[in-house]
């Protein structure tokens, strides 16, 4: 079946973030159509884990969201599972991955550092050499990155991204370009943690995705790492696709149209985000569209 998903919006004092496909406690997405309406996402986890291919796990493996930044974010690291298991309560890690859906001309973000070894990072971290550290890369409308856990990022400010993560909240503020509150306060930083997750050297992996030509569809695989495969849908025309997976995740970025299981038509566009679950075999796109899939 397939599962549409209500959002969950989330304000940000630098934008917000629309949480699309969430089992997470801090934010569940709700079922919107067919007879789980009503449910969350965690709750069919736990329940109907048919839907999902009967795989293990105790937490459903991913999260997916809309981040919209009018401001620059603080500069951030993610612990790995081993680390934030130890420290952070059970919690999983967290490897993530943009997807750019929109920047400004001249768009740019951080992504990793330029030290070489554990000394020099402490060292630049203790003097405040931010410029020097922080690796500021140039970005454009569709550039996918991946991040793994330890990698230092930051999102800057007119930039809309789809960001497809391992189900976990756990993030380390590093540096907050000395911002004050409406109170005069500075955001609480997490020096110690961040220089205990910090990969060096710096991964720097610039992605070549996998393209291949469909008759009326380009797919496009991002990643394929142990924590998710990412690839994009373009469609024109008519599709007949199948699924291999426990389960497909899928965000609408662009277009619209219709996606048809068993004759059964169900209208998507722009900003949709939903779920065909295990028991879809096969189905059909049609339409103007483009979808980021996710799977495990
Ligand atoms: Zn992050």
């Amino acid at each position: 079946m397939i599962l549409f998903f209500e959002p969950v919006y989330k304000e940000k004092i630098w934008g917000g973030e629309y949480w699309g496909i969430s089992a997470h406690p801090n934010g569940q997405s709700i079922i919107k159509n067919g007879k789980y309406k009503g449910k969350t996402l965690g709750e069919l986890w736990e329940e109907h884990r048919e839907l999902f291919g009967g795989i293990t796990g105790e937490k459903f493996p991913l999260l997916i969201k809309t981040i919209d930044a009018n401001k620059d974010l603080s500069v951030q690291v993610h612990p790995g599972d081993e680390y934030a298991k130890v420290h952070e309560n059970g919690e999983l890690g967290k490897t993530e991955c943009w997807y750019i859906l929109d920047c400004k001309a001249d768009g740019d973000l951080i992504y990793g550092i330029n030290a070489n070894n554990k000394r020099e990072l402490d060292e630049m971290i203790d003097r405040g050499q931010w410029d020097k550290l922080l690796r500021n890369i140039s970005i454009k409308k569709g550039d996918f990155l991946y991040i793994p856990s330890g990698t230092v990022h930051a999102l800057k400010a007119g930039t809309l991204v789809l960001e497809i993560q391992q189900n976990s909240d756990t993030t380390y503020r590093l540096y907050d370009y000395n911002r004050r509150d409406e109170n005069g306060n500075l955001r609480e930083l997490h020096i110690e943690k961040s220089k205990d997750v910090i990969e060096i050297p710096s991964v720097n992996k610039k992605i070549t995705p996998e393209v291949t030509e469909l008759d009326n569809m380009t797919r496009t695989r991002f990643i394929e790492s142990p924590y998710f495969t990412v690839e994009r849908y373009e469609v024109k025309g008519k599709v007949n696709l199948k699924n291999n997976h426990p389960f497909m995740l899928m965000s609408v970025t662009e277009g619209g149209g219709v996606l048809d299981i068993d004759g059964e038509r169900h209208p998507i566009t722009k900003g949709d985000y939903f779920m065909l679950s295990s028991d879809v075999n096969k189905f059909i796109l049609e339409g103007n569209i483009s979808i980021i899939v996710s799977y495990v």
